[in-house]
């Protein structure tokens, strides 16, 4: 039973991004609305933007490349920006880049294709962070398995309908998430769908 007050709910629409602030204490939930949905997530420090998570810090600082509940979300200073405080899959990406216009032009040959990278640029300019360099991105429910040879296979999402994760905020932060515009892949199952962010007080809110 989820017992915080939601503060804030904003849907990411198929092919798009979206971005918002989460206060410190607050808990940030991206919820997959109808399953199988990759979302490509950054964060910055609001104070700071010049500090950001940052996987590769991330699996230093974990000594892990898997994401458990309890794990922070470090940043390329080495701290924790946010916390993962609840997981209804438990199957999570931070290696893969978010899609751009080269993965659609190089792959596919597609000039048009919309790409998680611009979708996410767009969405951070309504904080003025739309026009630096886009940290590397954390791809909630992304499923790569690796075969007996350490080589990766792309699967489709574990994520059903209504599955999340939390986030709760450890400083005040600015997050964008973008829908996975990829459909040429397994890596949304070949459907683009919208996610949700809803922000609620927290366990702790009144
Ligand atoms: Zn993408």
């Amino acid at each position: 039973m989820r017992t915080e007050r939601i503060l804030e709910e904003i849907v990411v629409p198929a092919y798009e991004g979206r971005s918002a602030l989460v206060r410190k204490g607050q808990v940030l939930y991206i919820v997959d609305m109808e399953g199988k949905q990759v979302g490509d997530f950054v964060c910055f420090n609001a104070a700071d933007p010049q500090e950001h998570v940052s996987p590769v810090h991330m699996r230093a600082s974990l000594s892990s490349i898997r994401l458990k509940v309890g794990d922070g979300l470090y940043s390329n200073r080495r701290q924790p920006l946010m916390q993962l405080v609840a997981d209804t899959v438990g199957k999570h990406d931070f290696f893969f880049p978010a899609c751009d216009y080269y993965r659609y032009k190089v792959d596919f040959g597609l000039e048009e294709h919309p790409n998680c990278h611009d979708n996410l640029r767009k969405a951070l300019r309504s904080y003025g962070l739309g026009e630096r360099g886009l940290p590397d991105p954390i791809n909630w429910f992304m499923n790569n398995a690796l075969d007996e040879n350490l080589d990766y296979v792309i699967e489709e999402p574990l994520s059903r309908p209504g599955d999340y994760v939390a986030l709760l905020a450890l400083t005040d932060v600015v997050v964008a998430l973008s829908a996975c515009s990829q459909d040429l892949a397994p890596v949304n199952g070949y459907k683009v769908t919208p996610l949700m962010m809803q922000i609620t007080t927290g366990s702790s809110g009144s």
